[in-house]
């Protein structure tokens, strides 16, 4: 047993490189690497490393149809190829993206089993875009997905809460669990970017209604909205969900350094984030795992996941944030129709 937080790699997700498809690609390994070698020259803030193993194609099914994977696998082994205009394919992503899958679900096995109560999976490439049946936006497998589900299946959860910070919207995480009611799905994301969904008026639907919580940002927004949109909004609902496994798809783009979108986070705004949903978790002594998505400006990247490793096994007390007039009440008022806030 250990108590020590667990952070899961693998070298196989250093490979994967839509360069060699597509010059000036942002999704680059050096993206990973920054991360590696800041987290290094702090002997990995003493967390425990473990080897991300490679998923089971079972389990990448239990999210994604055994259609999508095979072409995947193909279009690997036969060398590469574009999948969309953005998302590409080459000879080593396949077993990269099985390494990635593979350590969310390992994580989430450790979680659930108590051999920590904290995680981070320092793996790539990222999924929340990745749709049951297309893979898009970078994306191939939903990691997050298929370890909430792999959780949920196979290690006794029975509601699992994902918290997605990336600034784009997880479209293919809330695809996966639009109609389902055992998986509460929060993402806040700026508005009128990649993929174009996401608007707060999309709650789910049928048995699943209520259970998406989209929160759309303008662009330019700081951390104060995007603190109390996880203080007033999200958490309140977390916390009436009742999760026993709480998972955050950590994208990073939303830090003003970023290239790919416009909202201004700060590197510290990410620990701030974390700070809340560790508070929240601990609260109900409930593991809490995070899964990497996005993040392009390398050095920025690296340095919010220090920062948001180090939250998460600190106890700093999180920033209450005022709750944003605007934006916040006309949220609550969609939101509060299902959750009490
Ligand atoms: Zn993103």
């Amino acid at each position: 047993m250990s108590s020590k937080p667990l952070y899961y790699s693998h070298p196989a997700c250093l490979e994967h490189d839509p360069r060699v498809h597509m010059p000036g690609h942002p999704d680059t390994p050096e993206r990973l690497e920054a991360i590696e070698r800041t987290l290094a020259a702090e002997d990995w803030l003493e967390w425990e490393r473990r080897e991300a193993p490679a998923a089971q194609e079972a389990q990448l099914e239990l999210i994604h149809s055994p259609r999508q994977v095979r072409e995947i696998r193909e279009l690997s082994l036969a060398g590469g190829g574009a999948i969309d205009p953005d998302t590409f394919v080459g000879e080593p992503s396949y077993r990269a993206a099985l390494h990635a899958a593979g350590g969310a679900c390992e994580m989430a096995k450790a979680l659930m089993a108590r051999e920590a109560t904290l995680g981070f999976c320092g793996v790539r490439p990222s999924g929340h875009h990745a749709e049951p049946d297309r893979a898009m936006g970078f994306c191939l497998f939903n990691n997050v997905a298929v370890a909430a589900e792999h959780a949920i299946r196979e290690l006794g959860a029975r509601r699992v809460f994902i918290l997605d910070w990336d600034v784009h919207h997880g479209n293919g995480t809330a695809e996966a669990f639009r109609t389902r009611a055992d998986v509460l799905f929060a993402s806040i994301h700026q508005s009128g970017i990649y993929p174009g969904t996401g608007a707060l008026s999309d709650v789910g639907s049928g048995p699943g209604e209520g259970y998406t919580i989209n929160l759309p940002v303008p662009a330019g927004s700081e951390e104060e909205l995007w603190l109390s949109l996880i203080e007033h909004i999200v958490l309140p609902a977390a916390q009436a969900f009742a999760p026993d496994l709480v998972l955050i798809s950590a994208g990073f783009d939303a830090h003003r350094e970023d290239p790919l979108a416009g909202c201004r986070l700060e590197t510290d705004s990410f620990a701030e984030m974390t700070r809340h949903v560790r508070d929240f978790a601990g609260g109900l002594d409930l593991p809490l795992g995070v899964v990497l998505e996005g993040g392009y400006e390398p050095a920025s990247l690296a340095d919010s996941v220090r920062e948001t490793m180090r939250a998460l096994a600190g106890s700093e007390p999180a920033r209450s944030a005022a709750p944003d007039a605007m934006l916040t009440s006309r949220a609550a008022a969609q939101i509060g129709h299902y959750w009490p806030l």
